[in-house]
């Protein structure tokens, strides 16, 4: 459920697995306006859904509306997720998890335990890679944003972490195990993100978690420089992974199949 949901890629995830597994089963989008959201909740289980993702504008409004949500969610401020279960609706935030299980894969062995993380940006995004960082370690998180109140709320959600301005960033990256963009910058039809990466230990990892275009700015100056490099495609793939379990009792591979799948989508967009 998003308004506008056309441009969502997880109709070709979900219906990759669904395929692949060869189920009796269906993932479409559906267009919900600002202000249908709790009739279109309500009607959820009467209409035999096992559950639903939920995207903008309705991530944040859904938490109110719910029969249960998840200390993730909570934690992050936000529903991605939806179960259906003995006709309640219970919600979830698998962004999180996504991007925890991204690092895994494309940065094992990253130095989780050493820290500290720098994150830059302290939106939606910002929130849920701050939630998994924090679910890894106890290093500290330190959020840079473009407006200095929105990293200090953040900063507030996940202790110990702590705000700091973009001209600390050279200070800051010689310290760190972890640099992430979860800002829009670099996007596609966005100014592109500006960061010397030089500072950075050899052993720290980067990770952007934009995904359109996949080989981002500063993914490319972490590789020419042999850093581990995680793309934001695997964090959209991974945060899929839970949501399809729960309602098909399956859990999915995030292979290469589906990774090639979903770069098509993205290119014939
Ligand atoms: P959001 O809530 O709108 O936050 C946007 C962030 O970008 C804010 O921190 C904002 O700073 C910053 N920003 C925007 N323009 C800027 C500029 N010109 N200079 C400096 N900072 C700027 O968006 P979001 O939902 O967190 O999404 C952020 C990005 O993550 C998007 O590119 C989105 O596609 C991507 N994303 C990827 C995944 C995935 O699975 N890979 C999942 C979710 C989101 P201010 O606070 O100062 O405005």
């Amino acid at each position: 459920m998003g308004w506008p949901v056309r441009h969502s890629l997880s109709p070709v995830i979900h219906g990759h697995w669904i395929r692949r597994h060869g189920l009796d089963a269906a993932y479409v989008p559906l267009p919900v306006a600002p202000g249908n959201l709790a009739a279109a909740l309500e009607a959820l289980p009467v209409l035999g859904f096992s559950g639903c993702n939920l995207t903008v504008p309705h991530k944040i409004e859904a938490m109110a509306l719910l029969d249960r949500v998840s200390a993730t969610a909570r934690a992050i401020g936000a529903v991605n997720t939806l179960f259906v279960r003995e006709g309640r609706l219970e919600g979830d935030n698998t962004d999180a998890a996504g991007f925890a299980a991204g690092l895994a894969e494309q940065a094992p062995g990253w130095a989780a335990g050493e820290g500290p993380f720098v994150v830059l940006g302290a939106g939606g995004a910002a929130r849920a890679v701050a939630a998994a960082l924090r679910g890894e370690s106890s290093a500290e998180i330190v959020v840079v944003n473009r407006t200095r109140r929105r990293a200090d709320e953040l900063a507030a959600r996940f202790p110990p972490s702590r705000a700091a301005a973009w001209d600390d960033l050279p200070e800051l990256l010689a310290q760190a195990a972890l640099l992430v963009n979860a800002t829009t910058l670099g996007m596609e039809g966005e100014p592109p993100l500006d960061v010397d990466l030089a500072p950075l230990p050899d052993r720290a990892a980067v990770a952007d978690i934009v995904y359109a275009p996949l080989e981002t700015g500063i993914l490319r100056a972490a590789r020419a420089r042999g850093l581990a490099a995680v793309d934001g495609l695997s964090m959209l793939l991974h945060q899929a992974v839970p949501g399809f379990d729960g309602w098909f009792g399956v859990r999915p591979e995030v292979d290469r199949e589906l990774r090639e799948a979903v770069l098509e989508a993205i290119s014939a967009r």
